[in-house]
């Protein structure tokens, strides 16, 4: 199935009322909002959040709606892809990097390198959790490009973690999502994953 991509991204934040909200919010915790410091916080913060949650409108899978024949049927790895999300039960962020291997389907359609990058980010700017980032991430790999196999790895730092209860910062989380082929054959699997990890 391939999707329709959509013409431009929708604007979903209502950046007065979230202002107006941080304001509230700042009143609430015990600081004065009309100190200096303060006093463009709250629009700042809700011009942030048209960027954080540019992802919640977004169809991800407009990325990986241009491909390419190629005469490829070798797994294809991309490591160290970079993002930032925030965690959807404590509004702080988590941030690491997802590595994503796939195999090429029977077609040999493949994807541009960037657009697995655009892929990670589409879903990472929304409230996420990271093993449903992760999930989402590989569903819409197989979805698109339909692979002989996905597997995609996340390794992040939950700033939720490192600023509050636990109090562990430096504690990598990492997740992973299997499909097809390297779910069934774990000797492919654990070649993807001595790529993916470099160990
Ligand atoms: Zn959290």
């Amino acid at each position: 199935m391939r999707r329709v991509p959509l013409g431009a991204v929708l604007m979903a934040v209502d950046v007065e009322r979230v202002r107006d909200l941080v304001a509230q919010l700042l009143l609430a915790v015990g600081e004065d909002p009309g100190r200096d410091g303060l006093q463009a916080t709250p629009l700042r913060v809700a011009k942030m959040c048209e960027e954080l949650f540019s992802g919640i409108d977004e169809d991800p899978d407009r990325h990986l709606t241009v491909t390419f024949a190629a005469e490829h049927d070798e797994m294809v790895v991309v490591r160290d892809i970079p993002f930032a999300s925030l965690c959807e039960h404590h509004l702080v962020p988590f941030v690491g990097k997802a590595h994503v291997a796939y195999i090429p389907g029977v077609e040999g359609r493949i994807t541009g390198l960037s657009k697995m990058a655009r892929l990670v980010e589409s879903y990472a700017r929304r409230l996420q959790v990271q093993e449903r980032l992760t999930t989402q991430v590989a569903d819409a790999m197989q979805r698109v490009l339909e692979p002989r196999g996905v597997l995609v790895v996340v390794e992040a730092e939950h700033l939720c973690m490192a600023m509050r209860g636990v109090r562990k910062p430096g504690t990598t989380t990492i997740t992973s999502a299997v499909r097809g082929q390297f779910r069934d054959d774990h000797r492919t699997r654990a070649e993807a994953m001595q790529f993916v990890t470099g160990h």
